[in-house]
Parts: structure tokens; C-alpha cells; sequence
């Protein structure tokens, strides 16, 4: 049997059939047992009444063995016992089962506690156990009286085999009965039993379902009772638990998107720091798997011995540590990592490592030193001439009038010089503000390049350049004039500045798919491959006294790279020291 509630429900049922028929047959058991023995006692108190008589009216003095001995053998086997006849000092003066002859060898009865009752005048009676006839007897024995004096003692006795076999008949009667009874209480229980049980199989199958988390089973049984009640209780529960995982799957889901959207990358570590989830900039950050980090230690999973020694310093202290790191593998970066200790009952259960790139802030932390720093020295050095020769003039230079003319033309220079790169500076820091809003238009571009080099006509004639303008007429592009045109001029200045005598510079384009690439080529001094990738840094000057002496601010190309990329254009240079150098953009048709 499977269900041991069943089985449980079974053997009590049984039990108790059993232990109340069971009392019911004992004391019918009991009751019979004596109510026979009753009868019999009776029915042979009778009889030895009628024997009493019999001897009193023929031997009252029982003087005459000889007929004693004759009545007991013919009157025993009528009433189907044995007949003792005793005198008062206890010989056994006849007997129905024991021959005539010997009798007198019998051995003598007084001590028999039936008889010594009798001879007491009460009806004695016994039950014992007769060692010859390996039977119980039941001994019944009534005083013998001549008129009121006693003579002797009367004793029937009685095998009780008869009982005992009508008690046995009626013994097997009722353990059968008894029996069928019980094979009946079973069937009734078992068909009891499943009416039971059934409902109570379908709530362990639908909760078992529950506990395998499929809260989407019902349990239909719809009876008032408790087991009804249970499944009512069940039901509400699952229904509670299903909108419950609902409502966390959504969370979970909102948290999720929150999670791999951050741009911060997120580590979530337990307390022996075993990855238990990272976020998707972290994958990029390390150039790692998700699936392959998960459940690793921080060490092999990402393999920073640096953030791994923070993480573990948050678990051990249970306080946030904060730490800045220099990043080499697989990137160069400098990041920002926070570790704080997830905390559950004041126990470290483990730790959220928080990471930011801070490399571009540094970089452009260290830019804006630097440009602070350079701008303070363009700007010093023009000052202190300015000043020193101030000084100079003012200190009696002035009366001299050959000295002091050449002092104020320095001054002059200088000044320019200090417009120059404010104003350079200034169109800078309006084209990086962002609110420098193009106002594009159609340009045709060859005209643009016409009026920029007839702009420099005095200088190129001055030394000796010849220009080519190659773009075709009709080129047209979508830019802002003024800002394209500040471009052009910049290339074009330095295309003047650092050429030779006698040089050349060729303007010309190229049609690209979505773009048009303008190329401004001189025949100058060109620029040294080592200087070529940072040319367009501000401030940067391949040789620092010429471009001042030329005017140069350091400042054009980067200006030129500003306004060319505010056009989502790009911009580049190819140059051979000694050959010249060819600078280009692109911009969008
Ligand atoms: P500058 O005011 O010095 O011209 P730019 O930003 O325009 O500043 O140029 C930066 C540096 O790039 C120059 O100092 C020079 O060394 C180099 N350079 C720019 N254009 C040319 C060119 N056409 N030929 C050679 N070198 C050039």
C-alpha cells in the first residue's frame, strides 16, 4: 500500500472493529461459559436429589453395600455420571464406575473438599482436574441423611468435555463471525478511505506542482469541509504567489534593463568574492564574457588583482572603499572603482563593485592644465617684451629717435602677435561651446576657394607663389560659409607661411559618394612623420620660434579640425619633410 495515511487510516479502523468485537465476543464468551456450567450444576443438583431420596427410602443407614452398589452402576450411566456413595469417616461404599470388587481398595474421600462440605451439611462442589482420566471433572456432592442425622455423602461427578465442547463450538462460531466482520470493516474502510484520501492525493499532485513552481495549477474540489477549506487555502495561496513572482519578474526585468544600460559597470560579488552577476560594461570594459565570468572568483573571472584587492578589502572591513585605478590590460584607462559591503543582519553576505571610466575626465583634466598653462605662456612672452620695451622707452630710450622708432615697431609685432592669438583663442572657444550653431548652406566651392586665394594675392605675389585652383566650377557643398571659409584661409596661411620662395600650392577636390575631399598641397618644408599625429593639437608647432616669428599662434589647425568635425567631416594630413605637405578635409554634399 502506497499511501501510508491510508494505511494508517486502514489498521485504525481495524483496530478499533476489532478491540470492540473482540470484548463483545469475550464477555458472550465469558457469559455462556458460565451460564452453561450453571445449567449443568443444576441439572445434577437435581439428579442427586432424586438419588438422595432413593438411597434415604430404601438404605437410610446405607447398611446394605449390595443394593448401594447396584444403584449407582444401574443409575450412572443413565444420567451420564460418575456415582460415588461415601460413609461419614470417608470409605467409598460404592461406585459406579470403580467393579464391586474393588471398592473396598479405594483410597478414602474425606479430605476431598466437596466432600467436606457436604458433611457440612452444604451442597459441596468442585471443579479439579482427575489425573486418571486426564479430563476436568466436575465434582457435586450432597449430604446423606436418616431422618436429620448424616450417614454419609452422595458425589456425583461429571467430565466437562461435553462444556467444553459446546464452548468451543460456540467459540469458533464467533472468531468467525468475528472474522467476517473484520473483512467486512476492511472493505467498508478501504471504499471509506478512498473517498477520503482522493481529494487529499489531488492536493498533494496540485501542491507538488506548487513546490515545483508551477503556480498556474488549481486545486478543484469544492466540498465545505476541512480538506475543502485547505484546498480554498491552497488555491489563494498560489494565486498570491503567482502575482507576487509576476510583480518580481517585472522588478526584475526594469532592474535588469536599468542594470546593462549603466554606463558605469557594475560587479556583484558574495562574500568569498564568487562573481554572482556583472552588467554589460563590464563585459566590454574587460573584453570579457558574462556567461564565463559568472560564478567564478573575481580573480579568474576578470583577473585584476587591483579591484580584486579592494573587493576583498570591503568584505573583510564591511565599510565602502573607494579607489582610483590605472588600467592596462586590455585597454589603457584610468577608472573610478567603489566597493560597498552588502550587509544582511550586520554579517557581509558580500559586495557591489561600482566602476566608473574616468579616463576621458582625466584627459580632458590634463587638456585643460595644459591649455591653461599654454595659453599663460603665448600670452607671457608677448607681455614681457611689450613691458620691457615700455621700460625702456620710458627710461629715456624715447629721445631717441632712431632707437625708439624700432622699439615701438617691436611693440607693434608683439601686439599683433597678442590680437593674433586672442583672437584665435576666442574663435576657438566659440566653436567648442557648442553654440556655435551652423548655418549651412549651399556653397559652391570653387568660388569660396577663388575668393580666399585672392584675398592673399599680396602676400602670394610678395613671395613668389603660384596658386592652382583645381576644383571644379558647379562643386557644391552643404556648409557654413563663413566657418568653411575661415578653414580654407587657415590652410591656406599655412600653406604661405611654410613654403619656400618661388613655391606652388594646388587646390583641388575629389567627389566621394556622400562627400566631397578638398585638398590644399603645398610645396613647403613639410612636417616630420613624429610630429604628423599631433599636428592638430592645439598649441602644437613643429618649430615653436618660426611659427611665432611667422605670426603663427599654434592655434589654426585645431580650429580647422573644430569647424570640420562641427560638419561631421574629417580631417587629415600626408607630408614628406622637405617635399611639402597635403592637407585635406571632407565634407558632406
Ligand atoms: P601656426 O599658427 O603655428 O601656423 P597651426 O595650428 O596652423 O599653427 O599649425 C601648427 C604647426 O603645424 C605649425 O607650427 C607648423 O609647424 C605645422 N604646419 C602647419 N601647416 C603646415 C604646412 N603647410 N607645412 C608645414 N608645416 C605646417
Amino acid at each position: 500500500m502506497k499511501s501510508s495515511f491510508k494505511l494508517k487510516f486502514l489498521l485504525s479502523y481495524f483496530f478499533l472493529i476489532f478491540v470492540s468485537l473482540g470484548f463483545v465476543a469475550f464477555f458472550l464468551d465469558r457469559n455462556l461459559e458460565e451460564r452453561s456450567l450453571q445449567e449443568i450444576k443444576s441439572n445434577l443438583i437435581n439428579e442427586a436429589s432424586l438419588i438422595e431420596r432413593q438411597v434415604s427410602a430404601l438404605s437410610p443407614d446405607l447398611n446394605n453395600p449390595g443394593y448401594l452398589d447396584k444403584l449407582s452402576k444401574e443409575l450412572g450411566p443413565r444420567i451420564k455420571s460418575r456415582i460415588t456413595i461415601i460413609d461419614l469417616k470417608g470409605k467409598v461404599l460404592a461406585d459406579s464406575e470403580v467393579p464391586s470388587h474393588q471398592t473396598a481398595l479405594l483410597e478414602n474421600h474425606l479430605n476431598r473438599p466437596e466432600v467436606i462440605k457436604a458433611l457440612n451439611g452444604q451442597i459441596g462442589e468442585e471443579i479439579r482436574y482427575s489425573s486418571t482420566l486426564r479430563i476436568d471433572m466436575l465434582y457435586l456432592a450432597v449430604p446423606l441423611k436418616d431422618n436429620a442425622a448424616f450417614t454419609g455423602v452422595l458425589r456425583l461427578a461429571m467430565p466437562l468435555t461435553s462444556v467444553q465442547k459446546v464452548l468451543f463450538a460456540v467459540r469458533k462460531t464467533i472468531i468467525i463471525g468475528l472474522f467476517f466482520a473484520l473483512g467486512l470493516a476492511f472493505v467498508l474502510a478501504s471504499v471509506l478511505a478512498r473517498g477520503l484520501i482522493g481529494p487529499i492525493n489531488r492536493i498533494i499532485h496540485v501542491s507538488s506542482k506548487f513546490a515545483q513552481g508551477d503556480f498556474s495549477r488549481r486545486i478543484f474540489y469544492s466540498s465545505p469541509d476541512e480538506i475543502g477549506r485547505l484546498a480554498v487555502t491552497l488555491n489563494k495561496m498560489a494565486q498570491d504567489i503567482e502575482e507576487k513572482i509576476r510583480e518580481i519578474r517585472t522588478k526584475n526585468q526594469h532592474l535588469n534593463a536599468i542594470f546593462n544600460s549603466m554606463v558605469e559597470g557594475v560587479v556583484v560579488t558574495d562574500n568569498s568574492s564568487r562573481i554572482i552577476s556583472i552588467n554589460h560594461a563590464i563585459e566590454e570594459l574587460f573584453n570579457i564574457n558574462k556567461v564565463d565570468a559568472l560564478g567564478k572568483f573575481f580573480l579568474e573571472g576578470i583577473r585584476n588583482t587591483d579591484i580584486s584587492e579592494v573587493i576583498n578589502g570591503a568584505i573583510k572591513s564591511a565599510k565602502l572603499i573607494s579607489k582610483e585605478i590605472m588600467l592596462v590590460m586590455p585597454k589603457q584607462r584610468i577608472i573610478q572603482v567603489n566597493v560597498s559591503p552588502v550587509l544582511e543582519k550586520d554579517k557581509v553576505t558580500g559586495a557591489v563593485a561600482v566602476i566608473h571610466d574616468i579616463s576621458e575626465i582625466r584627459r580632458l583634466e590634463t587638456m585643460r592644465r595644459d591649455f591653461v598653462a599654454n595659453v599663460s605662456h603665448e600670452l607671457k612672452t608677448p607681455l614681457t617684451s611689450i613691458k620691457g620695451f615700455v621700460e625702456t622707452l620710458l627710461d629715456g630710450a624715447m629721445d631717441d629717435k632712431k632707437n625708439s622708432q624700432s622699439f615701438l615697431k617691436i611693440i607693434q609685432e608683439h601686439a599683433e602677435r597678442l590680437n593674433n592669438l586672442v583672437n584665435d583663442l576666442l574663435d576657438l572657444s566659440y566653436i567648442e561651446s557648442r553654440e556655435a550653431a551652423l548655418e549651412l548652406s549651399r556653397l559652391d566651392l570653387s568660388g569660396l576657394a577663388k575668393e580666399v586665394v585672392l584675398a592673399f594675392s599680396s602676400r602670394l605675389n610678395k613671395h613668389k607663389i603660384e596658386v592652382k585652383n583645381n576644383i571644379p566650377a558647379g562643386t557644391f557643398i552643404n556648409a557654413d560659409r563663413n566657418k568653411l571659409e575661415q578653414v580654407l584661409t587657415n590652410l591656406f596661411d599655412n600653406a604661405i607661411k611654410f613654403n619656400k620662395e618661388g613655391g606652388g600650392i594646388r587646390i583641388l577636390s575629389e567627389d566621394l559618394e556622400k562627400n566631397i575631399k578638398v585638398i590644399v598641397e603645398d610645396s613647403g618644408s613639410g612636417i616630420p612623420a613624429k610630429d604628423i599625429p599631433r599636428i592638430f593639437e592645439r598649441f602644437y608647432r613643429v618649430d615653436k620660434a618660426r611659427s611665432r616669428e611667422l605670426g603663427g599662434t599654434g592655434l589654426g589647425l585645431s580650429i580647422v579640425k573644430h569647424i570640420i568635425e562641427l560638419h561631421s567631416g574629417v580631417v587629415g594630413v600626408e607630408s614628406t619633410e622637405g617635399l611639402g605637405s597635403k592637407f585635406w578635409f571632407t565634407i558632406p554634399k
